[in-house]
């Protein structure tokens, strides 16, 4: 199980995603804006409860979480 936080700043991102990240990310701590998604034993999980909080274009992080990095 890994914690997940959701980026809730979207300029950096060239498609308006909002960036979801695990906590052995190395933007995970940068995040100043975001959304805590709680514990996940995958980025799939954490990207649909970003999703089910009102973030429809929620995406992995192509750094930490590849295989939910749809853009
Ligand atoms: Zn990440």
């Amino acid at each position: 199980m890994k914690e997940y936080r959701m980026n809730k700043r979207t300029e950096s991102n060239p498609k308006g995603n909002n960036e979801v990240h695990a906590s052995d990310c190395r933007h995970y701590n940068q995040l100043t804006d975001y959304v805590p998604l709680g514990y996940h034993s995958s980025c799939f999980s954490a990207v649909r409860k970003a999703k089910s909080l009102g973030y429809p274009n929620a995406d992995g992080c192509k750094v930490c979480s590849p295989a939910c990095h749809t853009e």
